[in-house]
């Protein structure tokens, strides 16, 4: 006691000089001076430059990650075409011609069939339930297995949040209306509507007013309201379709390139995986507050017909959504684990759903 006493008194008396504690560099020292490594890193995307929502996303976290990595995470952004085609970036980003990319998984079904899955399934989860499931009902490492013969580390980073159906220049009234439609539209909504008798045309956002423009297509989903306002797609279609069947809450993706991931260190990666996942929030705030306001531009202003797909119409695609989605989880046993993982969260959340949100929802 006694001893414990005069040691705190002599180091009373000897602070001023030395301190008592171990020597530890308090902002002046060696390594608060060594320069800050700056990582410059090229982020590609699948969309117009600035388009709102979908484009100002990834150009908001780029801005985020400046600031809280203190500029050591220095991030441009690209619009599609600047430096590579809008389908191109999965590859970009998988050889390193840039370090991240953002889009959404469904665009890369030529090469990965399931990956669809990991933006949207016809009338599968809705944004809530895609969350819940990536981050705490295994989604996410099944899509990082998914990835990683690719060079590829996903993360979430946007949801729309229901879409709608599409534009339209003429009325959907029965299934014989879709025979010969040649519509955009993409992942395995697009695939559904071929076996209903459409045309599906994979088109990237940028091409798609020119494409309806020209009668190139038919027809044309894009995302909802206040996305669909932005590129003037009631300029060149009469009726506009709701619900999206095809697109209940996409996820969309930053992809980073693996090595690039590897060469960061652990607050970096920390800062990524944290800016992501408020971004992948931040959308679909921004859609929530947006969406209505735009639809009554559209209805009101622009003269737009807002039309709902009969009946028979929605329950002959859910009929061949089912096969469609089934069949792509039968490529191979990933594609299978996946799906029963998916299948399995969507059965779970789909029972307490219908006497919560759901029940809520009919309530109100
Ligand atoms: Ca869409």
């Amino acid at each position: 006691m006694l001893k414990t006493l005069r040691t705190s008194l002599l180091c009373l008396g000897l602070l001023g000089l030395f301190g008592c504690a171990p020597a530890e560099p308090a902002g002046g020292g060696a390594e608060a001076q060594a320069p800050q490594k700056v990582y410059r890193w090229k982020l590609i995307t699948t969309w117009p430059k600035n388009l709102p929502g979908l484009g100002t996303a990834p150009e908001r976290l780029a801005e985020q990650l400046k600031v809280m990595s203190n500029g050591r995470l220095d991030i441009k952004v690209y619009g599609a075409g600047e430096l590579v085609g809008a389908f191109e970036v999965f590859d970009a980003v998988s050889q390193g011609t840039a370090e991240m990319g953002h889009g959404a998984a469904y665009y890369w079904r030529g090469k990965i069939p399931i990956a669809a899955m990991f933006a949207t399934v016809p009338f599968g989860m809705n944004a809530q339930e895609m969350n819940g499931w990536l981050h705490y009902g295994g989604g996410m490492d099944l899509w990082r297995e998914l990835y990683e013969p690719f060079g590829l580390v996903p993360l979430a980073s946007g949801n729309t949040g229901v879409q709608m159906a599409g534009w339209f220049n003429k009325e959907i009234n029965s299934l014989a209306d879709l025979q010969g439609l040649k519509m955009r539209i993409p992942g395995l909504g697009g695939e559904v509507l071929q076996r209903a008798g459409g045309t599906p045309v994979a088109l990237p956002g940028g091409e798609v007013f020119t494409a309806l423009q020209t009668g190139a297509i038919d027809a044309t989903e894009w995302v909802g309201p206040y996305n669909d306002l932005a590129l003037a797609l009631h300029t060149v279609a009469k009726y506009y379709y709701y619900p999206g069947w095809h697109e209940p809450g996409p996820t969309l993706e930053s992809i980073v390139n693996k090595d690039a991931w590897d060469s960061l260190p652990a607050d970096l990666q920390a800062m990524i995986e944290v800016a992501t996942r408020a971004i992948n929030d931040d959308m679909l705030s921004e859609f929530t507050a947006r969406n209505n306001a735009a639809l009554r531009t559209l209805v009101d202003e622009h003269g737009v017909e807002l039309r709902a797909l009969p009946d028979d119409v929605i329950a002959e695609l859910r009929t061949v959504s089912a096969e469609v989605v089934a069949e792509a989880a039968a490529e191979n046993e990933l594609a299978q684990r996946i799906y029963d993982s998916y299948m399995s969260f969507l059965e779970d959340v789909r029972a307490y759903h219908e006497i919560s949100e759901q029940a809520y929802i009919n309530a109100r």
